[in-house]
């Protein structure tokens, strides 16, 4: 027998071992358990993906496996079989697929399963408690009593992180620690409590709830389409309660901008144990231990951004997908998934429901709709009183504005906070000004490693490139002439000081990744918003996303026409997308809500289209336009991306691509290219790319199993970079 094992290296292969020595031959290990292997001069610690009976490698060139590490294997099997299916059909070196799945502290070897230290009292401690006379050492006293009344159980007495605490009062002897057995693979645990919710569903929500819980138990693929606010999340608590009723267990997929406090309380409310949170941005054994309860079945629903798709949950029941329009579930570099698309393989394999809801779903889902692959359920109004905004357009070439900001704006801003209302300005540019401009000569201040021009931040002092990072001191005049340097444009901190200066009364908060950057800091803006205190809230896309703020009455979109002309196909769909997202931040509750929207092109069709018909108006058209031009998804696409110092050599390289690909693709499949990126240069490295189309799947998917190899044996500069992306959502 040999060991087909998969490792975390950049080979797109698997690499074959002989079984451990002294392993008994006919023990035939599980695929999908760990196996510490030599390589080089290394150990690595590899998955097991195969075990046939001979190898291509000649016998003697064979090594020993060092050690198979576990019994079971370390994912549920459609999982393994998940990833193994992404690795072949995103082209990616099937190793890093599974490092991409396990948290690290897993890759190298420790436990798939927790054990759980808890501590009882002891006799002394007893004695202790029923001494009411003894005042020494009130904390510890405190949590003596704390642990008395909840079993011994630190966990259950919260008193899980108060590790020194526990150890004092074990040094006392009042208390002793015991290891319990590891969590039992397979979930035995209860269902956790469920909370009954304070609101009574709306019919349309009765009736959602009802159609998915009558096709649990099979895979069926639901878009719950309903406007920001009309109650989407109420449906997926309920139908969470009942997938994990009989022992199941759930997967929410949240953006990662969504994934705030509010949130998971939101789920820790309704469901009072088995819930945890997955995220790259949680400590490394944070993420072991999530993982861990996912695995072993103690976590009933798991809530987590894109890398959660990969949690092993032997017992799912249903998946969730929350905005899942939304770009962040597209891996952009690496190993380059949709987590949303993975989600919903997953939820085939496993045999279970998903949810994909959103306010703005993709044109990709809307047409798997329309030819019945998935079934559509609407959500037509808000709960109680709220309703959608009015939406009007300004024509910024007809009225004078204010740093950007209208007469007309400014006249509603005025009138929305006098009636006690909150206002949101949404500009998806951050910084004081995105150029530092010269009248005299026409100097603008450029970035030194890219295309593009520096952004002045004010505030830092500071001009700085957004695109790769590149910072200096603001140059005071100019480098060609000599004359004095002006801003020119408005980025949220320009819009900031203008409103203040516009409005010294109505206290703001600004709220874009300069704000909101520090642990907490977006929180704390939140909370501002929240609470009342602030009543102008400026900020980027940051806001978009699934805050509920009551008193919020008018929304400004200063800039509408950034995306209108933008060249990517995908690029209008974003904007409509952004637009009705911050919109629906308006009129969530009790107040009528209005949307301002400025453009120079107030005859613009999409505009025009989204207020008259709404999203789904917009995109019926943009779908019709799509299919006219064969973009996605009425075609399949896959880049190939690369990037050098020297731009001789970049061309050189994707140009023999071209041939190669060429030569090789069949009647059904284009070779584009290559072409430059919409930014040519970008941190020292010039940029381009080939564009990869076909009417078929399957023909794409041969074209590149093929290309793929001949692309790697081409003489490669050094330094020079290339990656596959399938299913690319940009293609600028
Ligand atoms: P979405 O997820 O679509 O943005 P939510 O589920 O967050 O919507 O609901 C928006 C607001 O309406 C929340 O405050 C929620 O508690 C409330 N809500 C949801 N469903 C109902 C209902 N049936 N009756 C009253 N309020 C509801
Ligand atoms: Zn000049
Ligand atoms: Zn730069």
């Amino acid at each position: 027998m040999i060991l087909q094992v998969a490792l975390d290296t950049p080979l797109r292969r698997v690499f074959d071992y002989l079984p451990p020595a002294g392993q008994d031959n006919r023990e035939k290990p599980e695929l999908g358990v760990r196996v510490r292997v030599p390589f080089g001069r290394q150990r690595l610690i590899g998955i097991l993906v195969a075990t046939p009976l001979d190898s291509a490698v000649p016998a003697s060139k064979l090594r020993e496996a060092l050690e198979v590490l576990d019994e079971r294997p370390v994912l549920d099997p459609v999982t393994f079989d998940l990833l193994l299916w992404a690795a072949e059909y995103y082209h990616h070196p099937v190793g890093e697929v599974f490092a991409a799945a396990l948290p690290g502290s897993l890759r190298a070897g420790q436990a798939t399963l927790a054990t759980t230290q808890s501590w009882v009292l002891t006799p002394a401690g007893r004695q202790e408690l029923a001494c009411p006379a003894n005042r020494r050492a009130p904390l510890q006293r405190a949590l003596l009593a704390e642990l008395a009344e909840h079993g011994g159980s630190a966990e259950r007495a919260g008193a899980a992180p108060r590790l020194g605490l526990l150890r004092t009062l074990a040094k006392r002897g009042w208390i002793a620690a015991v290891n319990f057995a590891p969590d039992d693979p397979l979930p035995a645990s209860p269902p956790p409590g469920v909370r009954e919710s304070d609101v009574a569903l709306t019919e349309a929500q009765a009736q959602v709830v009802e159609a998915i819980g009558a096709s649990m138990l099979q895979f069926r693929a639901h878009l719950l389409y309903g406007v920001t606010g009309s109650g989407k999340t109420e449906v997926y608590l309920r139908v969470i309660a009942a997938a994990i009723a009989h022992g199941g267990q759930a997967l929410v997929l949240v953006p990662e901008i969504a994934l705030t406090p509010q949130l998971v309380e939101r789920f820790r409310r309704r469901f009072s144990s088995g819930v945890v949170v997955l995220h790259s941005g949680r400590t490394g054994s944070e993420r072991r231990d999530a993982w861990r309860a996912a695995h072993g079945g103690r976590a009933r629903i798991v809530i987590g951004t894109r890398s959660a798709v990969f949690a092993s949950l032997p017992k799912l029941a249903l998946i969730v997908v929350d905005e899942e329009h939304d770009a962040s579930y597209k891996q952009h570099e690496g190993f380059r998934y949709s987590a949303r698309d993975l989600a919903v393989l997953r939820a085939r394999g496993a045999h279970v429901p998903i949810i994909l809801g959103s306010a703005t779903p993709s044109l990709e889902t809307l047409e798997n709709v329309a030819v019945g692959r998935y079934t559509k359920h609407r959500l037509p109004q808000r709960p109680g009183a709220a309703r959608v905004p009015r939406m009007s357009l300004v024509d910024l070439r007809k009225h004078a504005s204010e740093q950007g900001v209208s007469t007309p704006v400014l006249q509603a801003m005025r009138a929305h906070l006098e009636s006690g209302g909150q206002v949101i300005v949404f500009l998806n540019r951050r910084g004081y000004a995105p150029s530092l401009f010269c009248s005299s000569c026409g100097w603008v201040a450029p970035c030194a490693r890219c295309d593009a021009r520096m952004t002045l931040h004010r505030g830092a002092q500071q001009l700085r490139c957004h695109h790769c990072g590149a910072h200096c001191p603001v140059p005071v005049i100019c480098a060609n002439c000599g004359h004095a340097l002006n801003p020119v444009g408005q980025g949220t901190e320009r819009i900031e000081e203008t409103l203040s200066r516009l409005f010294p009364a109505a206290p703001l908060a600004r709220l874009d990744s300069d704000t909101a950057s520090g642990r907490g800091a977006m929180e704390a803006l939140l909370d501002r918003v929240r609470s009342g205190e602030a009543r102008i809230l400026v900020g980027t896309q940051m806001l978009t996303k699934g805050h509920h703020f009551p008193d919020v009455s008018l929304v400004v979109i200063l800039d509408a026409d950034q995306g209108l002309f933008a060249s990517d196909f995908r690029a209008t769909e974003r904007l409509a997308q952004t637009i009705t997202q911050v919109a629906g931040r308006a009129g969530r509750e009790a107040r009528a809500g209005e949307v301002m929207i400025q453009t120079e092109f107030p005859e613009h069709p999409l505009l025009n289209r989204l207020i008259a018909e709404g999203y789904e108006g917009f995109a019926a058209s943009a779908l019709e336009e799509r299919r006219q031009a064969s973009w996605p998804p009425y075609s399949r696409l896959a880049m190939l991306r690369a990037e050098a110092k020297d731009s001789g050599e970049l061309d050189a390289f994707l140009k023999a691509a071209a041939i190669q690909g060429r030569a090789l693709a069949d009647a059904a499949v284009k070779v584009l290219g290559p072409a430059s990126a919409l930014m040519a240069r970008r941190a020292d490295h010039f940029r381009a790319h080939l564009l990869i189309e076909s009417a078929v799947r399957a023909s794409l998917q041969r074209f590149l199993a093929a290309w793929l190899p001949l692309i790697e044996a081409l003489p490669a500069p050094a330094g020079l970079r290339w990656a596959i992306d399938v299913d690319p959502l940009q293609v600028d």
